[in-house]
């Protein structure tokens, strides 16, 4: 399998990646990749959380970097991105990434929550396993992402099955119904590679079930869902490096719909359109 894009890209910003806007560009290029999506963890309004995101007040210098790597490299499609978790309460903000700041789109990663405080709020974790009510809370956010239309695709939808260690009925539905919404919904749903960087060697290790999961993505064979590649690179030696053998076994298997290009593009613009962009 060979890809052409990637809209999973982080950078230095986050706290917890290396490399700047233009080392991500120039791996990519020679690799390839025709079109590259920045989608760094996103700045909140009221959150400070070093080492996982950049503070809102570095907003506009990340949309000028950007704009200066994008002003470099007229021979690639670039976009402006962040990976976000979907709030209730940043609903307005959402929409202003678009409007304000002239954002490209936004995927949802949904790794935590936080508090009106700006506390972590965890679903799940390492040391959170087989957290019943805390994947629930996870999968109601989720579908609500899903269902507002605003977001290109779900990053990791699987993510919440690096903590569990059981595979119960309760679990199976939560999968089921993530699959369908992102079905009816016609939301794309990510086979995320950074996976197999983070959580593999020790999921497994600790007898827990990594992402891309299996019992996950089985559901797709009843819902067809659309399919989006994501490398989720946290440094730019992670794009030659990363498995897409593991996204193809996958696609294989449950005969997923992965989408092209220029799919992709097209959804970007329709969401733009949305915010008559
Ligand atoms: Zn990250
Ligand atoms: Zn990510």
């Amino acid at each position: 399998m060979k890809l052409n894009y990637c809209y999973h890209t982080h950078n230095y910003r986050c706290g917890h990646a290396v490399g700047s806007f233009n080392d991500y560009i120039e791996e990519f290029e020679k690799l390839g990749y025709t079109s590259i999506g920045f989608s760094d963890h996103a700045f909140f309004p009221g959150i400070s959380h070093k080492g996982m995101r950049g503070d809102f007040s570095e907003i506009d210098s990340y949309i000028k970097e950007f704009n200066e790597a994008k002003e470099q490299h007229k021979n690639l499609n670039l976009f402006l991105g962040f990976e976000v978790e979907y709030m209730d309460r940043y609903d307005s903000y959402y929409d202003e990434l678009f409007t304000k700041y002239n954002f490209d789109y936004l995927i949802i990663g949904q790794h935590l929550s936080y508090n009106e405080k700006g506390e972590i709020v965890p679903y799940f974790g390492f040391n959170l396993k087989d957290n019943l009510e805390g994947i629930i809370r996870y999968k109601n956010d989720l579908i609500k992402a899903i269902r507002s239309g605003k977001f290109l695709y779900i990053a990791h939808p699987d993510i919440f099955m690096h903590s569990v260690t059981k595979i119960t009925p309760e679990i199976l539905d939560i999968c089921e119904e993530i699959v369908k919404t992102a079905y009816e919904c016609n939301v794309p749903l990510e086979l995320n590679i950074g996976g197999t960087r983070y959580y593999n060697l020790k999921s497994q290790s600790e007898g827990t079930n990594p992402y891309p999961n299996y019992y996950f993505w089985q559901f797709a064979l009843k819902y067809p869902i659309d399919v989006v590649v994501g490398l989720d690179v946290h440094n730019p030696l992670h794009i030659a490096t990363s498995p897409l053998n593991l996204p193809e076994y996958f696609i294989q298997k449950f005969n997923l719909n992965l989408l092209t290009n220029q799919q992709l593009e097209q959804k970007i613009a329709k969401i733009k359109a949305r915010y008559n962009r």
